[in-house]
């Protein structure tokens, strides 16, 4: 299937009760172990990057590795650009080939998030790239970017007339999770979802989902979240899968770079297949 836009994977969503897994790749390795699992159970799948993976990575190697996987694959993939608030990132990641990006404004005051991200849903759209908007912050950091302090929050009416007003594409709002582990059980705001949803048409998406139960995510759905992120669980599954076979290694004094990645292609799958039964999309794309 070729290469997908992400609005298009989230509107099919709303329409089918389910929500898209957007999974944080952090090289092509567990890029391919991703499509080939959502390939297998039918799901379609956001790969997502955060902006020290397109530095690490590098954008070339990231977008190729994502278009072969989208072409090898059955099911709809799209590759996107998480939270980044450095305007020459987004424009990198335009002019590469992403399908659409998080433009996160969340550390400019009201005026000045309101203004950027009009000009920058004006490039993207010029290229066929759909955004998402934040610019209320999500709590917690994540890959560097982001802030343990709630600094800007807004009413439901603020935020969807800046989203009117921009054009954007899709919403991340605020709504009680936050990236990393939980420390505390946090107190989530399903409700939010239901009234952005009943007074504007538009893709809501949760951030922060890894560490939360199975009848949270269900009820975030059931409210018409169509996109959630999940980058933790994906990082533990990396470094943990990592972590077990490095020790073998290490007894047995054998030492083989390819095993090891298989042992982190394994692990990253099930990630994958675990998050597509959960978010009801395994299935759901045409095969
Ligand atoms: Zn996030």
């Amino acid at each position: 299937m070729p290469y997908a836009n992400t609005l298009d994977l989230l509107r099919e969503a709303e329409k089918g009760g389910y929500a898209v897994p957007a999974i944080n790749i952090v090289d092509p390795l567990t890029i391919a172990a991703i499509v080939r699992a959502a390939d297998e159970v039918g799901s379609p799948v956001i790969l997502q990057t955060s902006v020290k993976t397109v530095k690490s990575a590098g954008a070339d190697v990231l977008v190729t590795a994502a278009k072969v996987a989208a072409e090898n694959a059955s099911v709809g993939v799209a590759l996107h650009l998480d939270h980044c608030p450095d305007r020459e990132v987004i424009s990198l990641c335009v002019e590469k080939g992403w399908s659409s990006v998080l433009f996160d404004a969340s550390d400019r005051n009201l005026e000045t998030a309101r203004r950027e991200t009009a000009e920058v849903v004006k490039e993207c759209h010029a290229a066929g790239v759909t955004v998402e908007s934040e610019i209320e912050n999500i709590l917690g950091v994540e890959d560097g970017v982001g802030s343990d302090e709630a600094t800007h929050a807004y009413t439901v009416d603020q935020l969807i007339e800046v989203a009117k007003e921009t054009g954007t594409d899709m919403l991340a709002p605020a709504l009680g999770t936050a990236h990393g582990q939980y420390k505390s059980d946090p107190v989530l705001q399903p409700d939010r979802v239901t009234e952005i949803r009943d007074k504007y048409d538009i893709p809501v998406v949760l951030h922060g989902g890894t560490g939360l139960t199975d009848a949270q995510f269900h009820e975030f759905i059931d409210n018409g979240v169509s996109k959630i992120n999940i980058s933790t669980a994906l990082k533990h599954a990396y470094m943990k899968s990592a972590l077990a076979y490095l020790k073998d290694c290490e007894a047995n004094d054998k030492w083989e770079p390819v095993k090891l990645f298989a042992e982190i292609e394994k692990a990253s799958e099930q990630v994958m297949r675990d998050y597509a039964k959960i978010f009801r999309s395994e299935g759901k794309a045409a095969k």
